[in-house]
């Protein structure tokens, strides 16, 4: 299943490369609504009310103005790779049968860093434009992937 995501341009695909029984994510504190926006197809990301900045992941208090005030902005998902690396063992057990596997830094448009794994463990080379894609896990988790764009920044 696959289905474009207008608002936020973000892709969502059920690219199956994830299984259940894998660590969750820890949705607690301000990281809660963030996983909480995703589980329902929007990528989003906290920024500043006060001075605009963008964070991530999301914490309670602005690290350039010290404001606690703060929102919830879509984002298209759009950035590059920044690094790329390949997970070999010794890896956690509930990784085991994916090593190798590439993971990847992503340096969204907004300058925040997202670390993700492309869809399909395709090759993205560092400078590769990419969009995050919403592969919605189960019922409770959806998570980011990338893929390469011709979007341009
Ligand atoms: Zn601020």
């Amino acid at each position: 299943m696959r289905f474009d995501h207008g608002s936020v341009g973000c892709a969502v695909v059920a690219a199956g490369v994830v299984s259940i029984d894998r660590p969750r994510p820890a949705a607690v504190g301000d990281a809660a609504e963030f996983w909480a926006w995703m589980r329902v197809g929007e990528f989003r990301l906290q920024r500043c009310d006060a001075c605009g900045r963008f964070r991530h992941p999301p914490q309670p208090s602005c690290t350039s103005c010290g404001s606690h005030a703060r929102s919830w902005q879509s984002s298209d998902g759009l950035g590059e790779v920044w690094t790329t690396t390949t997970i070999h063992p010794p890896v956690l057990a509930a990784f085991a049968d994916r090593v190798p596997y590439r993971a990847i830094v992503v340096r969204l448009d907004e300058g925040l860093f997202v670390v993700t794994n492309p869809v399909d463990d395709v090759d993205l080379p560092i400078g590769t434009r990419v969009e995050l894609v919403l592969d919605p896990i189960d019922a409770d988790l959806v998570l980011p992937f990338a893929r390469a764009s011709t979007s341009k920044k």
